[in-house]
């Protein structure tokens, strides 16, 4: 069996009950194969950005594995059909939505995935949560390149 890889996932929801759908995609998270949860961030809240809608609630996970990149992808894509994601256009208001972060010190190009996660650097409401879980994967100057952005822990 592969060895255990650290991963960070980005949660975030906008429709109907947005914190319990991040609260029970956490808990779906810790339930996948090889899979477990080490830590959670707060709950964050903040304004659409290039989507519409209500405001989003954010979260980060930071995951220990042993799926490899595409497997964790794909169950985390399954998670978010469970929850009843559509993608009517593009950036539409989304029930759930998993962005996977990081996956060790990987860096991944595939038309499918693309690791670290290429939208992650200059969003407070990825940075912000992400530095709880793994302080380690954000600089000081990337937490202050995004300090003016509105967001607010829960
Ligand atoms: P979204 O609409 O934001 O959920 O984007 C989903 C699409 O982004 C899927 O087709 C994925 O294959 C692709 N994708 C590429 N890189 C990533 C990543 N690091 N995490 C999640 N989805 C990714």
């Amino acid at each position: 069996m592969r060895e255990p890889v650290i991963a960070c996932i980005a949660l975030g929801a906008n429709l109907g009950d947005a914190k319990q759908a991040v609260t029970d995609a956490m808990a779906a998270i810790h339930r996948l194969p090889a899979t477990r949860v080490q830590a959670r961030s707060r709950l964050w809240r903040s304004a659409p950005v290039e989507a519409q809608g209500p405001d989003f609630i954010n979260a980060v996970v930071r995951v220990e594995t042993r799926l490899d990149a595409m497997a964790l992808l794909a169950a985390l894509q399954g998670i978010e059909q469970a929850a009843g994601r559509e993608r009517p256009y593009v950036n539409a208001p989304r029930t759930l939505d998993l962005d996977l972060l990081l996956y060790g010190d990987g860096c991944i190009a595939s038309p499918k995935l693309t690791v670290p996660h290429p939208r992650m650097m200059g969003r407070a409401f990825v940075l912000r949560p992400l530095a709880e879980v793994a302080p380690g994967r954000v600089g000081t100057a990337q937490l202050e390149a995004v300090a003016g952005q509105v967001i607010e822990a829960m």
